[in-house]
């Protein structure tokens, strides 16, 4: 069985503010404090993972030793299936030192060229982590395709390229509730949210 998340403050283990703040919406409803990893000033771990699960587990590890409080980290990325599921982990590497997603959404169209096959997914894994080492980690994907121009301003990363099945806008073009509602976060949020928290 997995271990329960009693506490009342949890950090979130990363230093994307896309992130932070995504988590911060979706962990509102259990009255729990978050604070961001760089907030408190936390080193960024190299993440040397060669899986999503890895890297999240490295991220959640060393914020949870480093602050003395439970971590949750989440690692993340789009893979596209033309591409042989690049860029996958490198998903933030591919933005470059700027962290310029344009580029890296230009980057990733350019590749697949004029592939048939536009499918692409993202995947996130989260980790829970306590000071004592413990860890608990969770995976969630959704799927779509890859589309060109880029649409929308909401979001984050590659957002504007990605509209996921069943629906015509772009995550970027999506109110955040509806996103929320479908995202591979989202899916990885519901298991350790029934593993981990209490719901009343
Ligand atoms: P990392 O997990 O911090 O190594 O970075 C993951 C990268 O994947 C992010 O910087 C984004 O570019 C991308 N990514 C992860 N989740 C999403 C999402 O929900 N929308 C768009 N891009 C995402």
């Amino acid at each position: 069985m997995a271990r329960s998340f009693d506490g009342n403050k949890l950090v979130i283990a990363s230093h994307n503010k896309g992130k932070v703040r995504e988590i911060g919406e979706l962990l509102e409803p259990f009255g729990v404090e978050t604070i961001s990893a760089g907030a408190l000033g936390l080193d960024e771990p190299v993440e040397d993972g060669l899986t999503f699960i890895a890297n999240a587990e490295i991220k959640a590890l060393a914020a949870a030793k480093a602050s003395g409080l439970p971590a949750l980290a989440d690692d993340s990325g789009l893979e596209v299936a033309a591409l042989g599921g690049e860029p996958g982990i490198y998903s933030a590497r591919w933005a470059g030192p700027t962290k310029d997603f344009n580029i890296a959404m230009k980057d990733v169209v350019e590749k697949m060229g004029d592939a048939a096959d536009r499918s692409a997914n993202f995947t996130c894994a989260l980790t829970l982590a306590w000071p004592d080492g413990h860890m608990e980690s969770f995976e969630g994907k959704v799927f779509g395709t890859v589309t060109w121009p880029m649409r929308g301003e909401k979001g984050f990363g590659y957002d504007p390229i990605f509209v996921p099945t069943g629906f015509e806008t772009t995550f970027a073009e999506m109110e955040p509730a509806a996103k929320h509602a479908m995202s591979h976060r989202a899916h990885a949020f519901k298991q350790l949210i029934d593993a981990c928290f209490k719901t009343n």
